[in-house]
């Protein structure tokens, strides 16, 4: 287990490419951190400087308080697992565990007592003599995952280790590599694009968007306290519904009506007399019907979708549209007209301009 730092952390492309700007965060021993955001926001490159597979252009990278920038990947003592994930073909799930430990001329004896406990870990124990060809994919994935983890590191790196999977094989490895992480008790950072993942798996979440980092914190706070419109919109699913107006004699226009923010407390609010802002909702945060210390709004049903557990519900009004989750058996008719209720603590606004929430 290691402790990590990285200060004002910049890669600069050979080509000019500003990739990732002044990337600040501490990682405590034995935390598991989740890199999020859409393609191309810099979390891979993050990784990779982490790693040291790519040279940091500025700023500081430390390992249990020590400069680690020049390391080379070894001295670092991480082990990592990538999107793509190389088995040997040619040899069977218990070779391609030894392998690495093989290499290293570490005694057969040994060897055996390691593989065998990393294949009853993983659920392998009954595969080892299998060759990976004959593996469903989670399986190999597994050996992957193995092959990693077979080695006693403090840093366990994972860039989109699931992207490969079907659906569910994704939701059952998901769990699996969280308790592989409790067992190992190893610092870990997993990149991943997929926000679900970062929700369930990790304690902290860094988002990015292109190369800036936008928010850190737990899943509880990203989700309760998004500092801005792209968080807010990025964590949760369906995402957060958006309403651009203006606020006037404290009041905005949503959906063709006028509704009164007095009810609301947000000492910042007074200054956005006469602008714009965003307004936000989350679709599971409604109330269907009308409601005390709530904004309740008039909507048509677009349409419907039943998922089991609850019903996501497409409603316009106006020239606005938006999505609401709502338990299966209060499925509302389609084309039907619904009243629903945000209640005053679940409304969200941000500054129209900067995008900035509002509290
Ligand atoms: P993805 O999920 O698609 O892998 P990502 O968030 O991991 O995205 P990175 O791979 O870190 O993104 O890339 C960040 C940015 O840096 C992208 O715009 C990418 O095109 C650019 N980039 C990556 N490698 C290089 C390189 N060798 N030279 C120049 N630009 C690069």
């Amino acid at each position: 287990m290691a402790y990590l730092t990285l200060k004002d952390i910049n890669k600069i492309y050979p080509n000019g490419f500003h990739a990732v700007h002044d990337f600040n965060l501490e990682i405590e021993k034995g935390e598991f951190i989740v890199f999020v955001g859409p393609s191309g926001c810099g979390k891979s490159t993050t990784l990779r400087m982490i790693a040291g597979l790519e040279d940091i252009s500025k700023g500081d990278f430390l390992i249990d308080g020590k400069r680690a920038n020049e390391m080379g990947p070894r001295e670092r003592q991480i082990a990592m697992v990538f999107q793509s994930y190389a088995l040997y073909p040619q040899m069977s799930v218990y070779d391609n565990l030894a392998y690495g430990l093989t290499l290293q001329g570490v005694d057969e004896d040994v060897i055996e007592e390691k593989v065998k406990r990393t294949a009853k870990i993983l659920g392998l124990t009954d595969y080892l003599d299998r060759l990976p060809r004959a593996l469903s994919g989670g399986q190999r994935q597994r050996v992957a995952v193995g092959r990693a983890i077979i080695r006693k590191v403090g840093i366990f790196l994972m860039d989109e280790p699931l992207s490969n999977l079907d659906a569910k094989q994704r939701v059952t490895m998901r769990s699996e590599i969280t308790q592989i992480h409790r067992e190992t008790g190893a610092t870990t950072i997993y990149v991943t694009h997929d926000q679900t993942e970062a929700m369930t798996m990790a304690d902290r979440i860094v988002v990015m968007k292109d190369g800036y980092v936008q928010q850190i914190g737990t899943p509880y706070e990203l989700y309760f306290n998004p500092v801005n419109v792209f968080v807010a919109g990025f964590i949760g699913e369906p995402p957060m519904n958006f309403v651009r107006t203006k606020i006037q004699n404290n009041c905005v226009r949503i959906f063709g009506e006028e509704y009164s923010l007095a009810g609301l407390n947000r000492p910042e609010l007074s200054k956005y007399e006469g602008r714009d802002v965003v307004f936000g909702f989350r679709p599971e945060a409604i109330i269907l019907g009308t409601q005390q210390s709530a904004i309740s709004l008039k909507a048509t049903v677009e349409l419907t979708e039943m998922l089991g557990d609850n019903t996501n519900v497409y409603i316009t009004a106006g020239d606005e549209k938006a999505i609401l989750k709502v338990e299966p058996h209060d499925t509302p008719e389609m084309d039907s007209e619904i009243t629903f209720s945000i209640p005053y603590e679940s409304i969200y606004l941000f500054d129209a301009e900067t995008e900035k929430v509002i509290r």
